[in-house]
């Protein structure tokens, strides 16, 4: 028997309402704010992730799934949404048509983690772009837009927190702070932080093996230069004026190396270890960086399976999908020609119908109907067509009828909605 690869989902079942309720909901959500869809291939040449998410993140270093084509280039399964959006921006130059630009995208994600609740190496991410706006405007549009996502979707225990990681100004004063604070107890720290001291410094506040050391460290809010500074304070002020609740935490700092400015996570109480279900920032150098105009961004991106996770310890009632309403069961040649007839009919009407298929008895069809959670059930018989009648049964309270064939939509509509 094959299986499937470590670390992927087979998606079906009870699991597909939760999925529709989330895709309609961002859709809905996107809409609502002016964001358009853009679906980009799953795969890129590794070139683009290497460049935009960065040489030393995780993700480049040891997470994604690149390999060589028959024609001798090598690509990458998508690590995140954000690089083949901006690529796919600057290819079709979607800047002649103005900006900003709103683009939104649902779909596969793949990187080689190690797999546990929350985490898998084939995921599924929302993810918004504002592609084109350097105001904290668009900071608090696209913070909004996430938190008015989450309440859509009935989620209430999450929290977003926020920093601002400063610019390319600043930044390297607050890096030069950090290293001599690191170079003192640089013994002390994990082996990926003593690399990391190296190659991406700001990474080391992060660290999941021991975070005691971050807390201590100097904080970038003390090194942000007045531009920074005051686009950071007036995201906050208009956040406020919005009341999107938010906690501010200095040691955030995000896992791919394109992002400055702000930049925020969103956190759900009862997701343990993995607990984001969000997160994004500014990127204002990252399209000039992969051959695009001067183009100040941002964007978020949440995970899919994570939020189902977090739907399910809250307990939020997800809509069932409305199939499986009626099933057709039919006895003998005649039987078979008119309800297929009958079946049409009520699909045309926009009624979910199960056609029996199957060579089979009377009572194995009844059962295939209550296995398949079947409301109601017409039987088609040969006698009863003689007299034109059909006979409709509810299956859950097993009362049934005799009804002429006339009136078969109409009834089993009513039937429907008690
Ligand atoms: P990131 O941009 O890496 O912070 O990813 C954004 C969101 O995607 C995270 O907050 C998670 O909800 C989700 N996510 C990231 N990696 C995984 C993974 N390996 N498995 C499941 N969800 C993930």
């Amino acid at each position: 028997m094959y299986r499937k690869i470590k670390g992927t989902e087979d998606i079906y079942g009870e699991e597909i309402k939760y999925w529709y309720f989330i895709e309609n909901t961002a859709r809905e959500v996107s809409r609502i704010y002016g964001y358009e869809e853009i679906r980009t291939p799953i795969f890129e040449r590794t070139e683009l992730f290497v460049r935009s998410v960065g040489e030393e993140t995780d993700i480049v270093q040891k997470e994604m799934y690149t390999f060589e084509d028959k024609g001798g280039r090598s690509l990458t399964l998508r690590p995140e949404g954000t690089a083949p959006t901006i690529r796919a921006f600057v290819e079709n130059s979607m800047i002649a048509s103005g900006l900003p630009r709103r683009l939104f995208y649902i779909g596969p994600m793949f990187r080689y983690e190690r797999p546990q609740s929350g985490r898998q190496r084939q995921f599924h991410q929302f993810g918004i772009e504002l592609l084109g706006s350097s105001s904290p405007l668009g900071d608090a549009e696209a913070i909004m837009l996430a938190d008015n996502f989450l309440r859509k979707l009935g989620l209430v225990d999450y929290k977003i927190v926020i920093n601002s990681i400063g610019c390319e100004k600043c930044r390297p004063k607050y890096k030069e702070a950090l290293k001599e604070y690191y170079s003192n107890i640089l013994d002390k720290v994990c082996d990926d932080c003593k690399r990391r001291y190296e190659t991406n410094i700001l990474r080391l506040l992060d660290c999941k093996v021991d975070s005691s050391y971050a807390e201590n460290a100097p904080k970038m809010k003390d090194y942000l230069c007045t531009e920074c500074k005051s686009h950071y304070e007036e995201t906050k002020k208009l956040l406020e004026t919005l009341e999107v609740a938010y906690e501010e935490n200095f040691n955030l700092v995000r896992g791919l190396d394109y992002y400055n400015g702000i930049v925020f996570e969103i956190h759900h109480s009862r997701l343990g270890a993995q607990s984001a279900i969000g997160g994004g920032g500014r990127y204002d150098k990252l399209i000039e960086e992969i051959g695009g105009p001067k183009t100040p961004s941002l964007g978020f991106a949440m995970g899919i399976e994570r939020l189902i996770i977090a739907l399910k310890k809250e307990n939020v009632p997800v809509e069932e999908w409305r199939n499986n309403e009626v099933f057709i069961a039919h006895l003998g040649h005649e039987a078979k020609i008119e309800a297929i007839k009958i079946a049409e009919e009520l699909r045309k009407n926009e009624i979910s119908v199960v056609f029996n298929t199957m060579e089979r008895g009377l009572s194995a069809q009844l059962k295939h109907a209550a296995r398949l959670k079947c409301k109601l059930c017409i039987i088609v018989g040969e006698n009863e067509l003689e007299r034109d009648v059909v006979i409709l049964r509810n299956l859950e309270t097993g009362d049934q009828v005799e009804i002429e064939r006339t009136f078969i939509v109409g009834t089993a509509k009513e039937w429907l909605q008690d």
